[in-house]
């Protein structure tokens, strides 16, 4: 498909974010060729800058962090994106800075032909968020402006708006924030955004399930053991402790990117692949999700803090002592808990959450245990363990998929061993996949929600984590504490290993599979 004639304007243009993914994303989508021929964008920040020097800063980050970068940038291309990008500079609140980026974009129409789509990145932190999306509803994008007020536009012309993660920090919170979108703006204008879901092998999890015939018949509680989730990270917080401090690895990384993963996992086959099929089929999973009472919160979930160590090239002196974080803090570096999911499906199957900074591997991946067999069928004669079968999904760091299976060792003894087959998208398909950011910022060019959030799942989500949270706030444990470099504290892995189960990875000796 192709996009139609648009404008990005992205906010926060100045930051991080925008250098290393959206910038770069744009101009990767110019290669691909799945740009409008007619596209303009527009970067917004408060830091002052010219045309001159945010072109300026565009080129650099493309030629820093663009995923073909390696093999050189091409300089027409990129002159051809960069002569019809802009800077506006203002406060986001600034009622006259939203007036006259209308009067911007109005011009911007006119001489380069993006007739009137707009498309809104919110790149910003998240108080910014209402007074932005106050601002582009009175002046730019809401109801009270319908493309026909802007001078010459056609008026079939459509106003979308992306928004960056955290989407709320709770449930009271994200209903808040929805409320205030849909003032503005209707449900199918509104891009939650989650960059898992952009990843090729969060969408090849449903191509495994449903476009092949062997694992939906084995995909339910009689087959499957358990299902493990882990995302850990090698790096502490560094100096990031202030902005961390209020969130904690449960809203950062579990409530979005974990539970995206888990749906995905466990949701039923969708009626089609369209957005309305396929997010009604993830919020019924939050929605059958065993709630955990807060007073049980310490019997299903773990919480912890790292303590001072050295990892990764990363020297700390611990969470507590971090700049920007108070002695007495109780926010979580590593969580892990057990959730149920309760279906006809999943009845009694146990889902482990497992996240944290500073562990021993940065990598996010889905483990799916099926049950062992019989054992004592080669128990008796085999000096090693049989292994259960393990289907791995590898999102980070090399995107792919792994099975374990059971295999004879050669020779005259009866000795089994787990085996790897792998498939691997880089060795496969001899591409690097795609950034995230690029398909997700073509999609909402394409005004294809299937791959964002839609705010009663968003909500739904939240409505699963409100009571841990509450549940931590109340308990009179302490968070646990753990090393950097391990694998987290003793009690995530007592969570799994009292249930006679054990995570893949625990840094104790999990035997190897020859590979
Ligand atoms: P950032 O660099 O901290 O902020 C982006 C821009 O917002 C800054 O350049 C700054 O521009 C403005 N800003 C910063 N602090 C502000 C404040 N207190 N009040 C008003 N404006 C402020 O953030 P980022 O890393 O680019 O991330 C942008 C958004 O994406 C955030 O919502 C973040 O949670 C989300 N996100 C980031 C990542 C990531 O990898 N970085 C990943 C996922 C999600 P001016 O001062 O020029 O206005």
């Amino acid at each position: 498909a192709t996009a139609r004639p648009s404008t990005l304007v992205i906010f926060g243009a100045s930051g991080d974010l925008a250098k290393r993914k959206l910038l770069p994303a744009i101009y990767e989508l110019g290669r691909e060729k799945l740009l409008p021929e007619k596209f303009a964008l527009v970067g917004y920040a408060r830091s002052e800058m010219s045309d001159e020097a945010f072109r300026a800063e565009f080129k650099q980050a493309v030629e820093k962090f663009a995923r073909s970068s390696k093999s050189s940038v091409d300089q027409t291309l990129l002159q051809r994106i960069l002569s019809a990008v802009y800077y506006h500079q203002g406060d986001y609140g600034s009622a006259e800075a939203h007036a006259a980026l209308a009067t911007k974009l109005e011009d911007i129409d006119k001489k380069h032909g993006t007739e009137g789509n707009r498309l809104f990145y919110l790149s910003t932190p998240p108080e910014t968020f209402e007074p932005i999306i106050e601002n582009l509803g009175k002046y730019t994008a809401g109801f009270g402006r319908r493309a026909g007020d802007v001078g010459e536009v056609k008026t079939d012309s459509w106003k979308r708006i992306i928004i960056e993660k955290p989407f709320g920090i709770d449930l009271p919170s994200a209903k808040e924030l929805n409320s205030q979108l849909h003032r503005h703006f209707k449900e199918s204008q509104v891009f939650r955004i989650d960059h898992y879901l952009g990843k090729e092998t969060v969408q090849n999890l449903m191509v495994l399930r449903f476009a092949n015939s062997i694992f939906e018949p084995i995909w339910n509680y009689k087959y499957i053991d358990h299902v493990q989730i882990t995302v850990s990270e090698t790096l502490g917080v560094g100096s990031r402790g202030g902005y961390y401090d209020k969130s904690g690895a449960t809203r950062d990384m579990i409530q979005n990117h974990m539970f995206q993963l888990m749906a995905l996992v466990a949701m039923e086959p969708p009626a089609s692949l369209d957005a309305v099929s396929i997010r009604d089929e993830k919020t019924k999973v939050y929605k059958s999700v065993r709630p955990i009472r807060p007073e049980a919160v310490d019997q299903f979930t773990v919480r912890a803090q790292y303590t001072a160590g050295e990892h990764a090239g990363q020297k700390s002196d611990g969470y507590l002592k971090e700049k920007g974080v108070p002695a007495d803090s109780k926010t979580e570096t590593f969580a892990a808990m057990k959730l149920f999911i309760d279906n006809w499906r999943w009845s009694g199957t146990p889902f482990y959450l497992r996240t944290g900074k500073f562990l021993d591997e940065k990598l996010s991946e889905i483990v799916v245990r099926f049950r062992s067999p019989p054992l004592t069928l080669f128990q008796k004669q085999c000096d090693s363990p049989v292994y259960p079968n393990d289907l791995i999904i590898r999102v980070q760091p090399e995107e792919g998929i792994e099975w374990r299976i059971n295999g004879k060792v050669p020779g005259g003894t009866m000795n089994i061993k787990p085996v790897n087959l792998d498939f691997f998208y880089k060795t496969t398909f001899n591409v690097e996949p795609p950034e995230a950011y690029e398909r997700l910022i073509y999609d909402a060019m394409l005004g294809d929600q299937t791959l964002f959030i839609r705010g009663d799942e968003v909500e739904a989500a939240w409505a699963v984590i409100d009571p841990i949270q509450e549940g931590w706030r109340k308990s009179k444990l302490a968070p646990r504490t753990y090393t950097p470099g391990s694998w987290g504290p003793k009690e995530s892995m007592q969570l799994i290993e009292l249930d006679g189960r054990r995570w893949l990875h625990s840094g104790d000796g999990e035997a190897e599979p020859i590979v």
